[in-house]
């Protein structure tokens, strides 16, 4: 027998046993539908008589992988899941849950109340809810101690991290890994637990395991040490109650907090996060007729900081890389570097020596521009400087085949000027990624007006290949991330001028969210690279205007960051804590003596404002020049490059949460203090603020981002 119920579950009978299967691409969320759809599966199923047990099971390349994350920032509508779950659990005849892929969230929670559960060796089964500011809502948080132990489950519902089958059988999460089909494997356990007298087993019926003394305080100190994030601890809370509620009571808790948090700003600033990730990939504008071009093989020029680091991430894909120098000394520190960076990895345990000789394989050096002739993308990592693009450029435009992608890594020049240097300027971007290449997941792939439709979406998908979040973004001068750090960093310089010490500025930005304040951050980049930059730039300085030369200063005294065991900071040998140097406030006060500033006490929330207002109102006029397409963009370009905390959403998310009213007010007294020239709001921010709109109630997307 065979019945069809809704779209997404489907019931069928087979030899007394039903088979309820979930068919919902790409990853059988749990959309309403579905909800639905087990609902009534499960009832079709316990009416019929013929029935004697059921398998739970899904088509497709997994189980339920979790909610459907498009609902979680709408109105709930029932059947909630936690009907869902009482449901299989409550079930009089016994349910199997058949497990493959990555079974997850709400997909584990329906598992876990379900009478018995069997999976294939490749499953991993999880509670990522914390990852998005929630704790599991559907009984995962009392069923899962039941089973696994408390300490267990702590870590697994804290920290969001899946287990594999194997872990997950041995510790009493799942019953039965099975290497045959699946589906059999599943009706075989069910027509067992069909024939057995006694009632199901349910998971909310077992006892917990009495935890060690002072397992809860353990766990709070621990998740505390991660600031302000309330999801962890809330996760805590709700364990706590499996062990000291009855069964029913600990699902009330658990619905409770689950329904603070599911309205509770870090959700939604996490959601954000999520979801933005996927959106940037989306490039509006880039018409949907637009083809990628093949890319195959690649080549990048310079083997520096930038081209090994670019050159892994490549070969890591599986691309082979023609990596070019311009002198051999050069290109044997390269490589060597690649194999030092290659073989800490392998020390680490994260990749096998078989992976590493794979990957410097794929990367083969030479000193001859011909070889290039083949390749389908060049990115270029040569010197800082206008005259060397020039130079690789022309050379590259003499041999690269018709139709290669040519990307430069500059993070300041001009994109547009340095695609002139060849005679197809169409076929030239930029693709700014960030240090370590190899580690950093933001790529801003940077368009000029010239470069053509093909290329830009040839961009965005090698980005994806390569496993990089890239935002499509424009201009010139530090593009999108750059040119906000810029305002930053000119606050902190500032900020230290008028009374602050490096480690007051970091700790205010740390406690913030920041994995690091910008003080240790530019001593852990290398002071000279900014030092280098501002020299390089002095002429843009526009007379009268204040400037702040404390880092010249610092750079003259040899200390570079911890590369030279001194900037802001001091260092140890062998060591990366920053520690404060007396030596650095005597600078600073000598300094601002001499500068005629008269230094006070800064609050930490001056601090703050200044220093994120600043970057906030240069996203603005970031977004209202087009140079980025939407505020997400942004967003996206903070979290994967700058450490900006997630659960706060990005830099514009952040302002939408404080309110742009509040924004542009403060920016407009910083402006009465300190003049207009450095605190003029952006014409947007000034819009969007006299009518009470944020940057993404308002939808602002710059017309025609791509031409
Ligand atoms: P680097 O000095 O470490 O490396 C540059 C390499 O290019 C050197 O090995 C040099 O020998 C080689 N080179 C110079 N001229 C060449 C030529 N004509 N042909 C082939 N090779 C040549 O510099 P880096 O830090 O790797 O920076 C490279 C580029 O990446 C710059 O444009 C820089 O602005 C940009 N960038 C740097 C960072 C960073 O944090 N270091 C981050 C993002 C982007």
């Amino acid at each position: 027998m065979s019945t069809s119920l809704s779209s997404p579950v489907s019931l069928r009978i087979e030899a007394g046993i039903a088979l309820i299967t979930v068919d919902n691409p790409p990853v059988n969320a749990l959309s309403h539908a579905v909800r639905t759809g087990l609902l009534q599966a499960l009832r079709a199923a316990l009416s019929d008589e013929a029935v004697r047990a059921a398998v739970l099971l899904c088509s497709g390349r997994t189980f339920i992988a979790g909610a459907d994350v498009t609902e979680f920032g709408r109105a709930l509508q029932p059947p909630h899941l936690p009907e869902v779950t009482q449901a299989f659990e409550e079930s009089p005849k016994p349910v199997v849950a058949a497990l493959h892929g990555t079974t997850l969230g709400g997909g584990f929670e329906i598992a876990l109340a379900c009478h018995y559960r069997i999976a294939t060796p490749s499953t991993t089964v999880g509670l990522p809810e914390v990852k998005l500011g929630l704790i599991p809502g559907a009984g995962g948080t009392q069923r899962l101690p039941r089973l696994v132990g408390v300490d267990l489950a702590l870590k697994m519902i804290c920290n969001g991290v899946p287990i594999t089958a194997a872990h997950a059988l041995e510790s009493g999460a799942i019953d039965e890994i099975t290497e045959g089909d699946l589906e059999v494997a599943a009706a075989t356990a069910a027509e067992r637990l069909g024939r057995d007298a006694k009632p199901p087993r349910r998971t909310g019926l077992l006892s917990v395991t009495r935890p060690i003394d002072g397992i809860f305080d353990e766990a709070k100190r621990t998740f505390a040490k991660k600031r302000e994030l309330i999801a962890p601890l809330r996760c805590i809370e709700a364990i706590r109650a499996a062990v000291s509620l009855p069964f029913v009571e600990g699902l009330k808790r658990e619905r409770e907090l689950f329904l603070q948090l599911r309205t509770s700003p870090q959700a939604a600033a996490l959601r954000h996060a999520f979801l933005g990730e996927r959106e940037v990939g989306k490039v509006p504008g880039l018409s949907a007729h637009v083809t990628a071009r093949e890319v195959r093989r690649i080549a990048v020029i310079g083997a520096g900081t930038m081209g090994g680091g670019i050159a892994m991430c490549f070969a890591n894909a599986g691309f082979p890389v023609q990596l070019v120098e311009a002198g051999s000394g050069a290109l044997e520190r390269g490589i060597a570097t690649i194999r030092k960076n290659y073989a800490a990895t392998v020390t680490r345990g994260a990749l096998s020596q078989d992976g590493m000789d794979k990957r410097l394989h794929l990367i083969t050096p030479t000193l001859i521009y011909e070889d290039l002739r083949e390749a389908d993308l060049i990115v270029e990592a040569a010197f800082e400087d206008m005259d060397v693009k020039q130079l690789v450029f022309e050379r590259v435009d003499a041999v690269a085949k018709p139709g290669a992608i040519l990307a430069t890594n500059t993070s300041y020049l001009d994109v547009a000027a340095i695609a002139e240097f060849t005679g197809r300027p169409q076929d030239v971007l930029g693709m700014h990624f960030f240090s370590p290449a190899n580690v950093m997941r933001l790529l801003e792939n940077v368009r000029t007006p010239k470069t053509a439709p093909d290329v830009l979406l040839t961009a965005m998908k090698i980005a994806k290949a390569i496993g990089k979040v890239a935002v499509l973004v424009g201009g010139a001068d530090g593009f999108v991330g750059n040119r906000m750090l810029a305002q930053r960093t000119r606050e902190a310089y500032f900020l230290l001028e008028e009374g602050a010490l490096p480690e007051q500025v970091d700790r205010v930005l740390v406690d913030f969210g920041f994995p690091m304040g910008p003080l240790a951050v530019g001593d852990l980049a290398g002071l000279d690279i900014g030092w280098r930059n501002r020299k390089a730039r002095a002429h843009l300085r526009r007379p009268g205007v204040r400037d702040c030369n404390l880092l010249d200063k610092v750079c003259e005294m040899g200390r570079f960051g911890q590369k030279s065991g001194a900037g802001w900071y001091r260092y140890e040998a062998g060591n990366r804590t920053p520690h404060p140097d007396p030596l650095i406030e005597q600078l600073i006060l000598d300094h601002a003596r001499q500068a005629g500033i008269v230094r006070r006490d800064i609050s930490d929330r001056e601090i703050l404002e200044r220093c994120l207002y600043a970057m906030i109102n240069e996203g603005a006029r970031i977004l209202g020049e087009g140079v980025a397409a939407r505020a997400v963009d942004i967003d996206m370009v903070w979290l994967h490059g700058y450490g900006f905390p997630a659960w706060r959403g990005g830099p514009m998310f952040h302002a939408d949460q404080v309110g742009l009213t509040t924004v542009y007010e403060a920016i407009t007294r910083y402006r009465e203090r300190f003049g207009a020239e450095l605190w003029s709001p952006a014409p947007l921010l000034e819009e969007l603020a006299a009518v009470g709109h944020g940057f993404f109630t308002a939808g602002v997307t710059a017309p025609a981002i791509v031409r």
